[in-house]
């Protein structure tokens, strides 16, 4: 239990925000999350959590534990293999083996189910719907978030930006800078895993290494296998639309991947329809606390999708970020908290960040324990972080 009852603001109930909701809620905070979507809805595909997400997510209660066990698949290996030849160059057991290892193992989970586990969780009437923030401001009296619709919610001891990759919250500490089409769109597709069957290793999460770092296709299992998910990238020049409902086109799709293996090829004869994003990134942030305010996720450190790490940063970041607030002594400690949680965060998050833009990770073995093996719950909490002069 924290030794102080804080007033803590969440702007942003995605995955990194809710995860921060119930980890500081579950310590006696009072907590409010601002969210601009009018409602939770099922948008989006996939998921990945990899052992370090799990265990984060573990210690949240065993309510999120259960009900994110209830609807994910558990892929058996992480296996790569080269797109003409098939060649397979690496292959980790994960399943038991990474739960013996890890204490946690690796869990594949719609996005919307995940974020029903983490929102079941925590008290509806702490979350408030379409509200999007506009302004921060930092006064003595504490934290005041302006919203789109004109409100305004005032008195906060600490305010965490968790509203994704465009963080009105970052700009408001850094200045508005837009993130970078990294010239690379992803289709995403659902398949029902009957179709695709005859297809080895189908209970794996495979990557399909292209002829370049651009051009992949990675598989893995959904819905307690029931459904194959397909994830394929590809270089393209421009693009004009960010939507995560965006339809691509299944003739295209296919056209891009014509020369790789045919069990790869197979898995995309298998789609229906697909989504279509671009991805973007940033650098990392030199800093990302501010007096009392600070970010957290997508907001603080978006990352190529390449090491399946977006979700687990986030999530690692909740529990870290509530375990320095909870060390709290009073109100007047929170910027030295927020300054502790980023000097815990930073360097791990931005190896990540650089680590999935070279698309390297796992290509021809290697060992994964400094990603997979870290415990939010257990890493020392920093000793006092120099606070940012801004
Ligand atoms: C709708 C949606 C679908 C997604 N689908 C996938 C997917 O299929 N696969 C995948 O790998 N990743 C997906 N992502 C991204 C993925 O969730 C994140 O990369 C990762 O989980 C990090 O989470 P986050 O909490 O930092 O950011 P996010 O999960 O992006 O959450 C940010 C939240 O902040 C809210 N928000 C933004 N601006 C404001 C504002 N000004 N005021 C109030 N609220 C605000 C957003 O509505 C959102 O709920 C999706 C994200 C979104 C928003």
């Amino acid at each position: 239990m924290a030794k102080t009852r804080l007033k803590i603001g969440i702007v942003g109930g995605g995955i990194g925000g809710l995860a921060a909701a119930n980890a500081l809620h579950g310590s006696g905070h009072e907590v409010t999350v601002f969210e601009q979507s009018k409602q939770y809805l099922r948008v989006g595909a996939d998921i990945n959590l990899t052992p370090n997400a799990v265990r984060a997510l573990d210690g949240l209660g065993a309510g999120i534990a259960a009900a994110v066990r209830a609807s994910a698949a558990r892929p058996t290996h992480r296996i790569s293999r080269t797109w003409d030849s098939g060649e397979e160059t690496s292959r980790l057991t994960m399943g038991d083996e990474a739960e013996r290892q890890y204490g946690a193992p690796q869990l594949t989970i719609h996005r919307a189910d995940l974020l029903a586990a983490l929102a079941d969780a925590f008290p509806a009437d702490q979350v408030q719907f379409a509200k999007r923030v506009s302004h921060i401001a930092q006064t003595e009296a504490g934290v005041s978030v302006e919203f789109a619709d004109g409100s305004r919610f005032d008195g906060l001891d600490a305010l965490i930006g968790s509203d994704g990759i465009h963080s009105v919250v970052r700009s408001a500490l850094y200045g508005a800078e837009s993130p970078r089409f990294t010239g690379v769109v992803a289709f995403r597709a659902v398949v029902p895993t009957e179709r695709v069957r005859d297809v080895p290793d189908i209970a794996a999460f495979t990557k399909w290494w292209g002829p370049t770092s651009d051009s992949q296709i990675v598989t893995f299992p959904l819905n307690q296998g029931r459904d194959t998910f397909i994830f394929a990238t590809t270089a393209q020049e421009s693009w004009h639309e960010e939507s995560w409902t965006t339809e691509g086109s299944v003739a295209e799709l296919r056209g891009f991947y014509a020369s790789f293996h045919p069990h790869a090829r197979a898995l995309l004869e298998a789609c229906d329809s697909v989504l279509k994003t671009a991805l973007y990134e940033r650098d990392p942030l030199p800093h990302w606390s501010q007096g009392r305010v600070s970010l957290l996720g997508d907001a603080s450190h978006p990352m190529m999708p390449f090491m399946a790490q977006g979700a687990g940063m986030a999530i690692e970041d909740a529990v870290v970020l509530a375990r320095n607030l909870d060390a709290a002594q009073s109100a007047a400690d929170v910027p030295q908290a927020l300054q502790n949680y980023e000097a815990m965060r930073k360097e791990r998050t931005s190896q990540i960040q650089i680590g999935s833009r070279g698309n390297n990770w796992l290509r021809a073995g290697g060992n994964a324990d400094w990603v997979y093996g870290y415990d939010a719950w257990k890493v020392p909490l920093a000793a006092k972080a120099e606070a940012q002069v801004s």
